[in-house]
């Protein structure tokens, strides 16, 4: 759209420069030439016309001014015996051949031919004569027999009798009356009578006059002709109009002028130069397109995509003009932008992995998930292969590793490193991180038993995980991706990362202890009522099932009191960790309830099921033989069994319907396992 935009353009422009002006000024010319052209041909046809028709008026007042001599002449003096044919007759002809006319005719009043002489084709001559004696002193132009011919009359004057009497005078046209007026003119005269030319100037190539050859003639007044391979324009119009009583015309052609040639010459010329205009236009439009065009669609591509948030782009160029000047600023700019929103983008990142760890305390409980979380950030954001988490043990004051992340190897080495032993065990004693970029090959790296080939390790970030004065261990990642080297500002940023672990870490483990029973490891009372309240909240949600099996010793109270209160926690302790053992791990949540009772919480469990769980809990408690000086101390539990939705409705009536079981099974000699549902009618396992 854009490119088609633009290419138009630049042809419309060129062609509003170059073509329109140009062929405007050209047509301007050429209607110029033509109006001329014009001019100049009605000027010369006018002259052509008037002086044949003048020629012709001259020769008709001749022929009519000889008639009124003869008539004029004094008949009677000269004629002894008076006025009569036969004597007049010889005098008229003597005249006659004085005057070089065709033909003479003497005629009475009653237009009778009294005498005649010459020869004209008699055929209408009885029409002609009156007409001509009627009008007298008149010229008048007749088509005898397909030739021109003029008559004149005029009145015997000098007459002693009352008659009267006409002299009669007719010359025929010469064929070539007009040749010496076409030599003048330049134009070529016909008379047209009836369609057909009876006079005309016209010659062929052998100099033939061209009367015959050109019959018919079509009916215009005016139009083109060849004459001898020249264009010719002709009109045809009446040859005196209104002073003759035959209807004759008279066609005057005429070359075409030069200005019509150069009209012609000029029409062509504007269609050569338009076409060579609009040629160069395109020439010129395509070249500009090319080198300004076609960068600047490039540009507008690459707006485009930067615009859409791609910033890999490349409009390089080798031009050394302003369009490869802009070209280069433009790929530096967007280079900028996009190396700052790289940074911008990491320290998003960075800030968003800060806060994820620091936040992770809040929604993972169990360490080691919260270890392997912090790992795992710690490793994806620094763009490394993988990693691992080692923690400092109190007691022994050596570093274990707890989690590892990512690579081919899973990291079984379990080989505690001693404080100051190799890069670990140097950063984890002087709380100081190292960057080692030399990997293996580094003269203070030694390998612990890894079952990774050493060779492997080719960088390597490690990082103490400090909390307030002391170091609780370190974390560590191994070999960039990219395959570069790691640089201060990773460091950086994984102590960020460790000093925020660290925090999270010791956070994690104060709130371990806080829900967690000293004695029994179990999870303490409130974290029971905190857990079975969102676990019923969140079966009631998705409809799940849901189960609480409640715990007590059987005849604790007595225990003690034999056994004494150590051995009574001993007891404890063993039970908890039966019941621990009996359960699903990370599922199943086993609280101490209070005293000697404890409960477990099955989350996605029917009572059925809970019951088979609980029964074993049961059976592997009273299985237990614990040695004492008195004798083998055998424990017993009584258990109680409550399903959610099928014996409660919500969380007090799911604790009561459990308890009420417990009652049960206490009720029906303990050591036994009671089902809610079926309490009532004390349906127990023992
Ligand atoms: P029953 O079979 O009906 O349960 O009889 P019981 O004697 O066990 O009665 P009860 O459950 O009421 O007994 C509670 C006793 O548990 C009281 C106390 O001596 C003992 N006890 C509670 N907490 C502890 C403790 O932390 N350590 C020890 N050693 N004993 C405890
Ligand atoms: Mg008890
Ligand atoms: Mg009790």
């Amino acid at each position: 759209m854009l490119k088609t935009g633009l290419r138009l353009k630049f042809l419309l422009f060129f062609l509003l420069i170059l073509v329109v002006p140009f062929s405007l000024l050209m047509l301007i010319s050429v209607r110029r030439a033509e109006d001329a052209a014009r001019q100049d041909f009605s000027r010369r046809l006018a002259t052509a016309g008037s002086l044949f028709r003048e020629t012709l008026v001259d020769l008709m007042n001749s022929l009519r001014i000889k008639a009124k001599t003869v008539a004029d002449f004094d008949f009677y003096a000269a004629a002894k015996d008076g006025f009569t044919a036969s004597t007049t007759l010889p005098l008229m002809q003597d005249r006659l051949l004085r005057s070089g006319i065709d033909y003479l005719a003497l005629v009475s009043e009653k237009t009778k031919v009294l005498l005649d002489e010459g020869s004209p084709p008699a055929a209408s001559l009885q029409t002609i004569l009156p007409a001509v004696c009627h009008s007298p002193l008149t010229s008048n132009l007749f088509i005898l027999n397909q030739e021109p011919w003029i008559f004149a009359g005029a009145e015997i004057t000098k007459l002693r009798n009352q008659e009267k009497y006409h002299v009669v005078f007719a010359v025929r046209l010469p064929r070539d009356f007009a040749d010496k007026i076409k030599r003048i003119t330049g134009a070529e005269y016909s008379l047209i009578y009836s369609g057909q030319r009876i006079l005309t100037t016209l010659m062929d190539i052998y100099g033939k006059r061209m009367i015959e050859a050109l019959t018919p003639l079509p009916d215009v007044d005016h139009g083109e002709t060849q004459v001898l391979g020249k264009v010719h324009s002709f009109v045809r119009e009446e040859v005196l109009p209104g002073e003759i009583s035959e209807t004759i015309l008279l066609e005057i052609s005429l070359p075409e002028s030069d200005f019509t040639k150069l009209g012609r010459g000029l029409q062509g010329d504007v269609l050569f130069f338009g076409g060579i205009g609009i040629l160069l236009a395109l020439t010129t439009g395509s070249l500009l397109y090319m080198h300004v065009g076609t960068p600047l669609v490039r540009l507008t591509e690459v707006t485009t995509q930067v615009a859409g948030g791609n910033f890999a782009i490349d409009l390089s160029s080798d031009r050394n003009d302003e369009i490869g000047l802009l070209h280069r600023n433009f790929t530096a700019m967007v280079r900028s932008i996009r190396d700052e929103r790289d940074q911008k983008m990491r320290r998003m990142e960075e800030l968003n992995t800060l806060f994820e760890i620091s936040n992770a305390v809040n929604f993972i409980t169990d360490s080691e998930e919260l270890l392997k979380f912090v790992l795992t950030h710690a490793v994806e954001i620094l763009g490394s292969e993988r990693g691992s988490i080692m923690l400092l043990d109190d007691e022994t004051d050596e570093l274990v590793v707890k989690v590892a992340y990512g690579g081919r190897y899973r990291v079984t080495s379990s080989t505690p490193v001693k404080l100051g032993n190799g890069i670990c065990g140097l950063v984890a004693k002087e709380g100081k991180a190292r960057i080692c970029n030399t990997g293996f090959k580094d003269l203070q790296f030694k390998n612990f038993g890894s079952l990774l080939p050493v060779e492997d390790i080719k960088t390597l970030l490690c990082s103490p995980l400090k909390f307030k004065e002391g170091t609780i261990g370190i974390i560590n990642v191994v070999n960039k991706r990219d395959g570069k080297d790691f640089a201060e500002s990773d460091l950086s940023l994984l102590n960020l990362i460790a000093s925020q672990a660290a925090v999270t870490i010791e956070n994690n483990k104060l709130y371990e202890l806080s829900i967690t029973d000293g004695l029994t490891r179990l999870f303490v009372h409130r974290y029971f009522h905190a857990r079975i309240s969102e676990e019923v909240l969140r079966a009631r949600r998705y409809g799940l099932k849901l189960s609480l099996v409640m715990i007590d010793i059987d005849d604790f109270k007595n225990f003690n009191d034999v056994y004494g209160h150590q051995v009574g926690d001993q007891v404890l302790q063993r039970v908890a960790m039966t019941i621990k053992e009996n359960i699903r791990m990370g599922i199943d949540i086993p609280c101490r309830y209070g005293g000697e009772e404890m409960s477990v919480i099955l989350p996605e469990t029917r009572a059925e099921e809970a019951f088979k769980t609980a029964d074993r809990i049961r059976e592997s408690i009273a299985a237990l033989a614990t040695s004492h000086p008195l004798g083998n101390l055998r424990i017993t539990v009584s258990i109680g069994v409550a399903g959610y939705p099928s014996d409660a409705h919500d969380r007090d009536s799911l604790i009561m319907a459990a308890d009420k079981a417990l009652y049960s099974s206490k009720l029906n000699g303990k050591n036994c396992t009671t089902e809610s549902s079926q309490s009532a009618d004390s349906k127990v396992q023992s």
